[in-house]
């Protein structure tokens, strides 16, 4: 029970390994978008994007159990899974997008992407967005301003230049401006700048293309594209980290860069790549990939495993039979919309943004100053858990409701969802 497993985790766990919800819940399995506990109560989940086509979807487990029962073994064999699911996730991407890398998370992955681009350019500077996440291993921790100074963080290292999250709502540069995308992008044009005077050159731009631990943001148009052509024009190379964004969850297209016209020269993939089977990838053009060969190794032992690209494999296939990049924009646009309705009742909600099922609600004391309502925040958070509802917070400010659920997510669920947010939002505490 809670009771006993709750001591149990703080003897043998750090302290700053968090628990979602002031009253954990001891969870102990789960079916497409709902979990189960252990007195047998049925939660909602519109949170965790990791099972991306549900929670053991059978079609998943059973691919991993046959699998399991036939082999699993590393990528010094030749083994048809694996070249099968290379050529699924490329041609998914564009044409120029053509060499796959494997390892087991994001974190890695946006290592290995760094590497990549330090060999492909012989440069090491990077420009990195405040508030982007990229993970927790060591060089990941250091682009990832948002954790330069958390755990095992050594603060801000000299070889990154911070620009600003192209945030529409809370930057300096609103939404309503036509001119932001190039204003954000003119930090970029700084940053360059900026390591230039230091005599030194560009590796990479790396970035979030919708923030998602910044807040779920959805930077204007044209911003990347004159971010990247800024970064090119001094040889360096443009990263997008999707591993919350891609493979349909924002619902108008498969991957984040597409919405903005841009195709970057390495993209990274991670959590919903494996349904919860930890797999990662880095994506990248033959010329860059190239810079790798200098005769040594590059190897990951659990990486691209057979049993990895067979799960990786049903994954893509289950997202394009069920179509869920459809039902990602259908019942995401159906929740935004609702949610919108909700921003025109209660004062506490100041913007309401996202695309498909990737999606942020930024609550505030103040529509002048965008004074963070954090509290209302967590109060929220914590009821619709009582209502059985799983959704989360995030933002540098810890004051934005982030709903990103499976994408098996139906409408009914979003109305149920939505319903019960309107009843919470009604009580005291959120009202202002
Ligand atoms: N990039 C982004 C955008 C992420 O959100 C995360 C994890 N939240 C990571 C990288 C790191 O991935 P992992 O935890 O699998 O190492």
């Amino acid at each position: 029970t809670t009771d006993t497993v709750l001591p149990q985790r703080r003897k043998r766990f750090a302290g700053n390994l968090k628990l979602s919800y002031r009253r954990p819940i001891t969870l102990l399995r789960g079916y497409k978008q709902f979990l189960f506990d252990q007195d047998g109560r049925t939660y909602l989940d519109g949170y965790n994007n990791v099972p991306h086509v549900g929670h053991c979807h059978p079609r998943i487990v059973a691919a991993a159990e046959r699998q399991n029962r036939l082999l699993n073994t590393n990528t010094r064999y030749l083994h048809p899974a694996q070249v099968e699911y290379a050529d699924a996730l490329t041609s998914r991407l564009p044409d120029e997008l053509s060499v796959c890398f494997f390892v087991n998370s994001g974190s890695e992955a946006n290592e290995l992407a760094l590497r990549l681009a330090r060999a492909h350019t012989g440069a090491v500077d990077t420009i990195a967005m405040d508030s982007g996440y990229h993970g927790n291993t060591n060089t990941a921790i250091d682009i990832s301003p948002y954790k330069f100074n958390g755990p095992g963080g050594r603060g801000a290292p000299d070889w990154v230049d911070v620009v600003p999250v192209a945030d529409p709502y809370r930057g300096p540069y609103k939404g309503s401006d036509p001119e932001a995308g190039r204003k954000y992008a003119d930090h970029v044009r700084a940053a360059v700048e900026r390591i230039q005077a230091r005599n030194r050159r560009v590796a990479a731009f790396i970035c979030e293309i919708f923030p998602s631990v910044g807040g779920q943001i959805i930077p204007p148009p044209d911003y990347y594209r004159q971010a990247y052509s800024a970064i090119r024009s001094v040889g360096g190379v443009c990263i997008a980290d999707e591993v919350q964004t891609g493979l349909g969850r924002i619902g108008t297209h498969q991957w984040g860069f597409e919405t903005q016209g841009v195709v970057p020269d390495i993209v990274v993939l991670g959590k919903p790549m494996g349904n919860g089977h930890p797999i990662g990838a880095v994506v990248t053009t033959p010329a860059i990939a190239a810079s790798f060969a200098n005769g040594m190794e590059f190897f990951s032992t659990f990486g691209g495993s057979t049993l990895a690209c067979v799960i990786g494999r049903e994954v893509l296939r289950v997202v394009d039979e069920e179509a869920l990049q459809e039902q990602a924009l259908d019942v995401g646009t159906f929740m935004l919309d609702g949610l919108r309705e909700l921003q025109k009742e209660h004062a506490v909600i100041g913007d309401v943004r996202g695309s498909g099922l990737f999606i942020g609600v930024e609550l505030i004391k103040d529509h002048d100053t965008l004074e963070p309502a954090q509290r209302q925040a967590s109060y929220i958070v914590n009821r619709l858990r009582e209502h059985r509802i799983l959704i989360g917070t995030d933002g540098p400010l810890d004051n934005v409701l982030k709903i990103r659920p499976p994408l098996c997510f139906t409408r009914e669920d979003a109305s149920h969802l939505l319903g019960r947010l309107a009843t919470v939002l009604r009580e005291e505490p959120c009202r202002m």
